[in-house]
């Protein structure tokens, strides 16, 4: 009656059926939310949303992988779970991680990271690497196509090496350390115009393989000549694909450099770590990437939350001069397989087996310019399993909204969720459009998705005492599977879904 009645008086007929159109969808959306029973209901949390600032209590229903409803009306559901009092997040997406397999996964998903994806160094022969993950993992995994891996396919006495690492891919057992120690045999080669050309070829090959962008760390091999990055930069301006790297150096200088090469090749780029590139110098660093994002240029950055790096001791961060470089002793240097602090003895016997340091090296004030600096993403830069691994590898992400956001506040929590979800989330999704449906709490996006207490939620890992489950994640949810609940991992399923690149064939 009341449509009829509004017909009568409106003078403009448009506005007549715009009226009618939003009341058919009022009640068509009343209707559907009596109706339609839903798999799962959320009800009664606290939904926060950093694309649509939405922070409201709301009930979200969800149908097969995808979130269907978010209302203040009840849903039916198959299964309700009442999550009030509780914060109901996207879940959280992790750019940079390096444990290959479900035991790294299950420290991720203790602390609410649904995606976790190795861009730094990216995963050599990537396309077996993801077929051997296919219904295996329990959250979202991919990775970028390997720019050293693929240099070292292309240097001709390096074959029989590149036939070993596939042994050990399809084995399921490779972990970072393995594949570094013999890809970086070549780090000191220099290659002939032929060999640069087939590393470009090889990287174009994994790239249609679902690789997402090129990891680009040439802090590994930092004595390559600055033509070979260029070379590797000019690709992926061409092809408008994104490269991820660890500098030369822990200095301004190489951040330089690769601004300078993103800047002149028009590739997208994403920095590393910027708290150990940039060390006392973070603050610089972060104008010059907000200098370069104002004049248009697509260059990105992260960082962990904690004052310690890792990394291989075998590596070339640590050739002579090392000292200098990162401004520290043998004394700042951890021994991950024992916990003990290194001398100039156990440095050199160390560095001749290899093995896994942390590297206690940087101040708190340089983590908290970073975390408060708008736009920088976090990420963990988490290692493979050991019991002492540093504990990135299974704390960041409570550690921020924990320590930064509720203990010290250095930002808020809508701020803090932004920097974990809807940004890594639009950081990747011009190259692998499949991530236009992550980093959401909005109708149609994916519903992977992490529910945690605000007033609990912290990190438990320590330099100490090793790697240990976050606290305060309650639920974790991935392609709309609980894969957490009530705290504790949910056995026998595998909800992971592979995220490529835009070239994958
Ligand atoms: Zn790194």
């Amino acid at each position: 009656m009341k449509v009829y009645h509004y017909s009568h008086t409106a003078r403009k007929k448009w506005a007549h059926y715009v009226w009618i159109f939003f009341w058919v969808c009022i009640c068509l959306n009343t209707t559907a939310q009596s109706t339609i029973e839903y798999d799962i209901v959320l009800s009664g949390g606290r939904v926060i949303d950093p694309e649509t600032k939405l922070d409201a209590i709301r009930n979200v229903g969800i149908i097969n992988n995808r979130i269907a409803q978010i209302s203040t009306e009840p849903l039916k559901g198959k299964q309700t779970i009442n999550v009030s009092g509780l914060v109901v997040a996207p879940g959280f997406i992790d750019l940079h991680i390096h444990g290959r397999s479900n035991v790294e996964q299950e420290y991720q998903l203790h602390d609410g990271v649904t995606t976790a994806l190795e861009l730094e160094w990216g995963v050599e022969h990537l396309g077996n690497w993801y077929e051997s993950r296919k219904g295996k993992a329990l959250i979202n995994y991919g990775a970028s196509v390997n720019w050293p891996f693929e240099r070292f396919k292309a240097i001709g006495k390096y074959k029989s090496g590149v036939d070993s690492l596939l042994q050990i891919t399809l084995k399921g057992e490779a972990t970072i350390g393995i594949m570094t120690n013999t890809i970086l045999r070549a780090a000191n080669e220099t290659i002939s115009p032929a060999e640069m050309d087939e590393t470009l070829a090889n990287i174009k090959i994994s790239l249609s393989e679902g690789g997402i962008g090129i990891g680009a760390p040439i802090g590994y091999l930092p004595k390559t000549n600055p033509n070979e990055l260029y070379r590797v930069f000019q690709l992926a301006g061409e092809l408008n694909t994104l490269i991820y790297t660890h500098v030369r150096n822990p200095d301004i200088i190489s951040i330089q450099e690769v601004i300078a090469d993103a800047v002149l090749t028009h590739a997208p780029l994403h920095i590393l770590h910027i708290n150990s590139m940039s060390l006392g110098n973070i603050q610089l660093s972060i104008d010059m990437i907000t200098a370069a994002k104002n004049k248009g240029f697509d260059i990105t950055t992260e960082l962990y939350p904690y004052t310690a790096a890792s990394t291989g001791l075998q590596s070339a961060i640590f050739s002579d001069g090392w000292q200098e470089r990162l401004g520290i002793s043998y004394g700042d240097l951890q021994w991950v397989a024992s916990g003990e602090r290194l001398t100039k003895e156990t440095f050199d016997a160390y560095r001749k087996t290899g093995g896994s340091v942390i590297i206690h090296m940087m101040k708190p004030e340089w983590i908290k310019i970073g975390i408060a600096a708008p736009g920088v993403i976090i990420a963990s830069d988490g290692s493979s399993y050991a019991k002492l691994a540093h504990p990135r590898t299974a704390g960041t992400f409570s550690r921020v909204l924990g320590k930064y956001v509720r203990e010290d506040k250095v930002i808020d929590l809508m701020t803090a969720l932004e920097k974990m979800t809807l940004l890594p989330a639009r950081r990747l999704e011009n190259i692998s459009p499949m991530m236009r449906f992550k980093g959401r709490i909005q109708v149609g996006a994916d519903a992977d998705i992490t529910i945690f207490d605000p007033n609990t939620i912290i990190d438990k890992a320590t330099f100490e005492k090793g790697l240990e489950f976050s606290a305060g994640i309650e639920y974790v949810m991935v392609n709309g599977t609980f894969i957490l609940k009530n705290g504790k991992t949910v056995s026998s399923v595998f909800p992971g879904q592979a995220v490529y690149g835009k070239f994958k064939k």
